[in-house]
């Protein structure tokens, strides 16, 4: 099962997609996740990265497609992938698309999250992540059993600083101009679902089971 989840910064890609890596047992490629464990690790590329994510513009193609194709042809995704926030540009999606048609394994289909943008707003300022496992978090709508520690390994948890407001309107800027026109690409090339966004946890959660379970049957047995 080779999926995308398409859908603005704060619409739950994240928290769906740990959700249904569980369900259907491939791993989450997170893109952000993927970055911030580079700048993290100290790597060469990390200060500049870093300067692209906080001040929420897309870093740059090359990078960001060099970074994740080589993270789909590792062994732990040969019976699929839970791809969250790659691709985000056109060149991008037409480099995934290279190289799936390359080794024959297309993707299996698009869900494309949509979330108004006052609940993205309230989202993104709720979020809190552990800086040490990337467990998410939200003041309101998730929040951990202890407050302001994660559930998992204690740590202080943290708001990130690209989800700051200002920074908040810059990543809702590239995303109409980048993001969004992914939405025609895909919605006309096969199979591709809108899920509402807008809901609760479970309700995302039982939408994305609706329809994988239509498309490709029981999903336990995907
Ligand atoms: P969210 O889904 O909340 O917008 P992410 O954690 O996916 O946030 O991404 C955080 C930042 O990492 C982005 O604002 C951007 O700077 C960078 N990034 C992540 N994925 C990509 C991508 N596919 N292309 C370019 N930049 C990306
Ligand atoms: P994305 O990956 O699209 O940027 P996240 O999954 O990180 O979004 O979710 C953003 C914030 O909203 C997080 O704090 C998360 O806990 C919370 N959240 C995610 N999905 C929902 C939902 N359906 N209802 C309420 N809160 C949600």
């Amino acid at each position: 099962m080779r999926l995308i989840l398409l859908g603005p910064p704060g619409a739950g890609k994240g928290t769906l997609a740990g959700r249904l890596t569980d369900c259907l047992s491939v791993p989450h490629l997170s893109s952000g996740d993927i970055l911030r464990a580079q700048v993290r690790q100290g790597s060469d590329l990390g200060p500049a990265l870093q300067k692209y994510m906080e001040s929420g513009q897309l870093v740059p193609d090359d990078l960001i497609v060099k970074v994740m194709i080589s993270r789909v042809t590792q062994p732990d995704c040969a019976a699929g992938f839970i791809l969250d926030g790659f691709p985000r540009t056109l060149p991008q999606a037409q480099a995934l698309n290279d190289q799936l048609t390359e080794v024959q394994a297309p993707i299996d289909m698009v869900i494309y999250l949509d979330a108004g943008e006052q609940v993205i707003i309230s989202r993104l300022a709720g979020r809190r992540v552990c800086p040490l496992c990337d467990a998410n978090y939200h003041i309101e709508t998730m929040p951990p059993a202890t407050s302001g520690k994660c559930d998992r390994d204690g740590t202080d948890l943290q708001a990130r600083p690209d989800d700051a407001p200002q920074v908040i309107r810059t990543r809702l800027q590239e995303y109409s101009r980048l993001t969004e026109p992914l939405l025609e690409y895909y919605g006309t090339a096969g199979r591709f679902a809108r899920l509402d966004g807008n809901k609760d946890i479970e309700e995302v959660f039982g939408q994305a089971q609706e329809v994988l379970t239509k498309t490709f049957g029981c999903v336990d047995e995907l």
